[in-house]
């Protein structure tokens, strides 16, 4: 099975990738993780991604796009993945298209989580109490809101248009967005 989970900052969309992810066997790849994990290492490309993430921005696409290759070519990847946080931007979606295309598989659905733009707010300002994330401060927030709207928002139009969009409602607790999730997966044929 191979799968994506798009949403705004704040969706729900790492919590509900790894639950998901275990349910059917595969990996959950969370691109920010992988940033976040280089970054407390001190690992070259930690240091280069924290240039961007601190003020919101996203970090580039060549950067990333081979982070996330190199990932996927791994063995535990080969029964499939859910990727979280990646593609965001249009020339990750090519990116991606061409990696999965490669190994002669195709992409099997996109989870998007609708949630309503109060409850993101509150959500991601009660995450920075308790994980004290570098980018979880009131302006940084704002500014991945509008690179969220303005570069990878369009995706999900892409998205329908190859007819693998799946949207869920991301409103209400963890388990009944998690259940909304299977039901509509249930429904989707893996090859
Ligand atoms: P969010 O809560 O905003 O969805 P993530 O943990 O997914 O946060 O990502 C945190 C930061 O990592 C982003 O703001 C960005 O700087 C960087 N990042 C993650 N994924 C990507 C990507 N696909 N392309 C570019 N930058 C990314």
């Amino acid at each position: 099975m191979r799968l994506l989970i798009m949403g705004p900052p704040g969706a729900g969309k790492g919590t509900q990738a790894k639950i998901i992810a275990d349910r059917y066997g595969i990996p959950a790849i969370s691109t920010g993780d992988i940033f976040r994990a280089n970054v407390d290492a001190g690992t070259p490309l930690g240091l280069e991604a924290k240039k961007y993430m601190d003020h919101g921005e996203y970090v580039p696409d060549e950067v990333t796009n081979l982070m996330v290759r190199n990932r996927i070519d791994e063995p535990d990847a080969d029964p499939g993945f859910l990727l979280d946080g990646y593609p965001r931007t249009l020339a990750q979606v090519e990116e991606l298209d061409g990696m999965i295309e490669y190994t002669g598989h195709k992409l099997d659905a996109v989870l998007v989580l609708t949630v309503d733009d109060d409850e993101l707010v509150n959500r991601l300002l009660q995450r920075a109490e308790v994980e004290a994330r570098a980018d979880d401060t009131e302006d940084v927030i704002r500014r991945r809101q509008e690179v969220y709207n303005e570069q990878t928002a369009p995706l999900i139009e892409v998205y329908r248009d190859h007819g693998v969009l799946v949207e869920v409602n991301g409103m209400g607790e963890v388990d009944e967005v998690t259940e909304r999730l299977l039901e509509a997966l249930g429904s989707v044929d893996e090859s």
